[in-house]
C-alpha cells in the first residue's frame, strides 16, 4: 500500500491520484514517447533524497554534506558513459528540453545558424521551433524528409549545410519510424566544419540495447530525454566527447539550471544500471519486433503507414485514407481507452491542430508485457474504432489486453 501518507494528509489529491493509477491501468498507452518506470525507479523518486542541494558537480560542490550525493551522481555518469560508450556524461538536465537549452548556451551565440528537422516532419520544438527559445534566439533552417519516400533526405541536407555551414546540426526527431543515418550526417557535418549535436530522446532505449545504431561514436554532442524508450524518470542527460565537457557542464550550472534534483539522479542511476541487462536488450528487441506486426496489422486493415512502415518504436498512421483526421481519430481512440496523439505527417494538408497523423509507439505496451499476437488486438481495435465505428467492440478488445497484463497491481 503505497502513498498512505497523502491519503493521510491530503485525501482530495490523493483521490486525484488513485484515479490517475486507474487510468493507466485500464487504458493501452500507444504514446510513443511514453513509458511505465520500474517499482526501484519509483522508489528513489520518492524518497529523501530530494531534500539535498548539491548544486555544482560531484567533489565540487557549493554546499555541505554532499558526501553520499557525491557517490550517487558520480554512480549515475560512470554508469551513463559505460552503456552508451561516451566520453563525458552530464546527469543533471531537468528535461530533454533542458538538456538541448543547455547544449545551445555553451556551443553558440545568438543569431548563429543552426539546422534542424523540421517540426511538421517529425522534428522537437526545441530545434528550432519559432515559439520554442531555439527558433527565437538562434537562426535555424530546417531539413526534412523526401516527399515520394518520406524518408530522411540526405543528399538535401548536405546541400543546406554546404550552401549555409551552420555552426551546429541537430540531427534526431520526435515522430521519425526509420533509423537515421548518424555516420551520414556526420560526415556531412565535419565536412563543412559543422558540429554535430544528436538529440535520441525517443531512441535512447533501442540504441542502448543496440537495436538502432549509436550516435555516440559520431557525434560531437548527444542528449537525450531518461523517461521514453529509455524507461527511467522523467528527465534528461548530456553526453559528449571530453573536448566539449567542460563547457556542457558550465552550461547547465550555473548556466541555465540551479540545483540538481538528487532523488531523479539517483533514479537515473537504477535505470541506466537496468538499461544494462539482458531483459533490457529483450525487451527492446520486443519493441521494435510489436511496432513492425502492428505497423502491418494497421496497413492490412486500411490505413496508410508513413514510409511504408517502421525501423524503430514508433510509425505514423495517415488516417486520410479511412476518411479521418488525426484530431477525430485522437478523440475517438481516446473514447475507446486507447491513448495516443494527432500528429503532422510530412506535407500535412490539415493544420497541425487537425493533422491527418495519429502517432502510435509500443514502448509502454511492450513494457506491460504485450506481444505480437496482441498486436492485432489492438489493430482490430483500431478497425473497430476508426472504421466501423464499433466503440463498445473497441473496448472490449482494449478491455481483454488490459486485463491480460495488469500494471502496478499492487501499489493501492
Ligand atoms: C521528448 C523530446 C524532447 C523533450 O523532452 P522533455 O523532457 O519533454 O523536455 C526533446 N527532444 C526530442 C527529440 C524529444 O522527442
Amino acid at each position: 500500500m503505497r502513498y498512505q501518507h497523502v491519503k493521510n494528509e491530503d485525501p482530495a489529491l490523493y483521490e486525484m491520484m488513485v484515479k490517475e493509477l486507474h487510468r493507466q491501468q485500464s487504458h493501452l498507452e500507444l504514446i510513443a514517447s511514453e513509458n511505465f518506470v520500474s517499482e526501484a525507479v519509483l522508489d528513489c523518486m520518492g524518497s529523501h533524497l530530494t531534500n539535498k542541494y548539491a548544486e555544482g558537480l560531484p567533489g565540487a560542490r557549493y554546499y555541505g554534506g554532499c558526501e553520499f550525493v557525491d557517490q550517487i551522481e558520480s554512480l549515475c555518469i560512470e554508469r551513463a558513459c559505460t552503456l552508451f560508450g561516451a566520453e563525458h556524461a552530464n546527469v543533471q538536465p531537468h528535461s530533454g528540453a533542458q538538456a538541448n537549452t543547455a547544449v545551445y548556451f555553451a556551443l553558440l551565440k545568438p543569431g548563429d545558424t543552426v539546422m534542424g528537422m523540421s517540426l511538421d516532419q517529425g522534428g522537437h520544438l526545441t530545434h528550432g521551433s519559432k515559439v520554442n527559445l531555439s527558433g527565437k534566439y538562434y537562426h535555424f533552417i530546417p531539413y526534412g524528409v523526401d516527399p515520394k519516400t518520406e524518408r530522411l533526405d540526405y543528399d538535401a541536407m548536405e546541400k543546406l549545410v554546404v550552401e549555409n555551414k551552420p555552426k551546429l546540426l541537430v540531427a534526431g526527431a520526435s515522430a521519425y519510424p526509420r533509423i537515421i543515418d548518424f555516420e551520414r550526417i556526420a560526415k556531412i557535418c565535419h565536412e563543412n566544419g559543422t558540429l554535430l549535436m544528436v538529440d535520441m530522446a525517443h531512441i535512447a532505449g533501442l540504441v542502448a540495447a543496440g537495436v538502432h545504431p549509436s550516435p555516440v561514436p559520431y557525434a560531437d554532442i548527444v542528449t537525450t530525454t531518461t523517461h521514453k524508450t529509455l524507461r527511467g524518470p522523467r528527465g534528461g542527460l548530456i553526453l559528449c566527447k571530453e573536448e566539449f565537457g567542460k563547457a556542457i557542464d558550465k552550461a547547465i550550472f550555473p548556466g541555465t539550471q540551479g540545483g540538481p534534483l538528487m532523488h531523479t539522479i539517483a533514479a537515473k542511476a537504477v535505470a541506466l544500471k537496468e538499461a544494462m541487462g539482458d531483459d533490457f536488450k529483450a525487451y527492446q528487441h520486443q519493441i521494435v519486433k510489436n511496432a513492425t506486426v502492428l505497423s502491418d496489422a494497421l496497413s492490412d486493415k486500411g490505413f496508410r503507414i508513413v514510409s511504408g512502415g517502421t525501423d524503430n518504436h514508433l510509425m505514423l498512421v495517415d488516417v486520410s485514407a479511412v476518411g479521418m483526421t488525426g484530431r477525430d481519430a485522437d478523440d475517438t481512440l481516446g473514447s475507446v481507452n486507447i491513448t495516443a496523439n494527432k500528429n503532422t505527417i510530412p506535407f500535412d494538408p490539415q493544420k497541425p491542430a487537425i493533422a491527418s497523423g495519429v502517432r502510435v509507439g509500443t514502448p509502454a505496451v511492450t513494457t506491460r508485457g504485450l506481444i505480437e499476437a496482441d498486436m492485432q488486438v489492438i489493430a482490430d481495435a483500431f478497425e473497430a474504432a476508426l472504421i466501423n465505428h464499433d466503440l463498445d467492440l473497441a473496448r472490449s478488445k482494449v478491455k481483454s489486453l488490459t486485463d491480460k497484463y495488469p500494471l502496478y497491481p499492487d501499489m493501492i
